[in-house]
């Protein structure tokens, strides 16, 4: 229910400049997945949308929003500041709402930003942009950040900042950029961000699914020394530990196939979007409506999986807000049914877990962060 939600994330857009080889939206940072974002026509969420999720009962109910997701770039939408402009005026102002950001930055005029930031400067709102800077010269940066600017980036950041805009700058740690990370950090200091993060550069994305079904696994870069090498993501060293884990818990004299088929059904599940103080949901920018952000992208990345478990029993239309309103949406059994009992008991209930909560929310969930 809409009452007992703490945070909400919304994807306003698929859209955005950059061409990060890791994110869903591309393919090895080269070209658009047009199969997952659908066309270019449906990607910036409609205001009538906006506004059917953020409306009064939800600015009430919600601490937390988040500006962010799977496919998109936030600001890339074209009436971002429209989009801002609504949750401002209808945030309730007797409680503090706490609004977050993502972008790469590299994206309008440092006017744009110096107007941003008037327009959320008002009592009772902390809004934060975090900037996604991945090294301290262009080249390092624009290895991950492909197709952005770093010089742009810095001067948007302080244009934002010098209109009293809070900000953080957020760096994916990879081999080739590490020891860029202390000059990173102190660098962030010194031009103002209200704090600085740091997180590992490997995800989890796709393997365990691959490796049930018996596919070949993907491809992954990385790099040694700063040389890069071309590696299997199962050879990654997070994934050799998941999978010593798994035959750990089972059997060491089965095959990890054999192991992870068992973890898949029996790992016990901790829901992390559905916890008393940490209860959300999250909305992607064609209006459907998930439980969380690694959900979120299921019916494009796994269109199959989706499919068979969900459009199944549910249909297409369940979970849209184009055809429902936010209240009948998180009503439906999907959300009080399907995923709670997947959880606890997948075999006895005939909800199959969604392989996405089975990898990020399993017993092993500590190896991956
Ligand atoms: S900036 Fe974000 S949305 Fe854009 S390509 Fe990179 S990861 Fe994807
Ligand atoms: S992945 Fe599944 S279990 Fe994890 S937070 Fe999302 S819905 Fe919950």
């Amino acid at each position: 229910m809409i009452d007992d939600l703490n945070k909400i994330m919304v994807e306003v857009t698929g859209r955005c400049n950059a061409m990060c080889p890791n994110c869903s939206r591309n393919i090895d940072g080269i070209k658009l997945d047009y199969d997952a974002l659908g066309p270019a026509s449906g990607w910036d969420m409609p205001m009538h949308i906006v506004k059917k999720v953020f409306t009064n009962r939800m600015l009430n109910a919600v601490d937390d929003i988040e500006l962010n997701g799977c496919f998109g770039d936030a600001p890339s939408h074209p009436d971002f500041k429209n989009i801002v402009r609504h949750i401002v005026a209808n945030s309730p102002g007797y409680k503090e709402t706490r609004v977050q950001v993502h972008t790469n930055g590299s994206i309008h005029s440092t006017e744009w930003w110096r107007e941003l930031a008037e327009i959320t400067n008002v009592p009772n709102m902390s809004f934060v942009v975090h900037f996604a800077i991945d090294g301290v010269d262009q080249e390092t940066h624009s290895t991950y950040r492909r197709l952005t600017n770093l010089q742009k980036v810095f001067d948007n950041a302080k244009a934002f900042m010098d209109n009293g805009g809070e900000t953080q700058w957020e760096m994916i740690e990879f081999d080739y950029n590490a020891h860029q990370v202390p000059i990173a950090r102190s660098m962030s200091k010194e031009m103002g961000f209200g704090q600085f993060n740091v997180k590992k550069g490997n995800r989890n994305f796709v393997y365990l699914k691959n490796k049930l079904e018996n596919k070949p696994v993907i491809k992954a870069e990385e790099s040694k020394k700063h040389k890069k090498t071309n590696i299997t993501v199962e050879q990654r060293p997070k994934f050799k530990a998941l999978e010593k884990f798994v035959k750990k818990e089972f059997d060491d004299n089965k095959s990890t196939k054999q192991n992870l088929e068992q973890y898949a059904k029996k790992t016990d599940i901790v829901c992390k979007w559905d916890q008393p103080k940490e209860k959300g949901i999250f909305v992607e920018y064609d209006g459907v409506v998930h439980r969380c952000c690694y959900t979120g992208d299921n019916h494009r990345i796994f269109p199959k999986e989706w499919k068979d478990k969900i459009v199944s029993n549910y249909g297409e239309k369940f979970n849209n807000l184009h055809y429902h309103d936010m209240q009948t949406i998180l009503a439906h059994d999907y959300f009080h049914k399907y995923l709670p009992q997947s959880f606890e008991d997948p075999t006895g209930s005939g909800y199959q877990r969604l392989t996405k909560c089975i990898e990020n929310c399993g017993k092993h969930r500590h190896l991956l962060n």
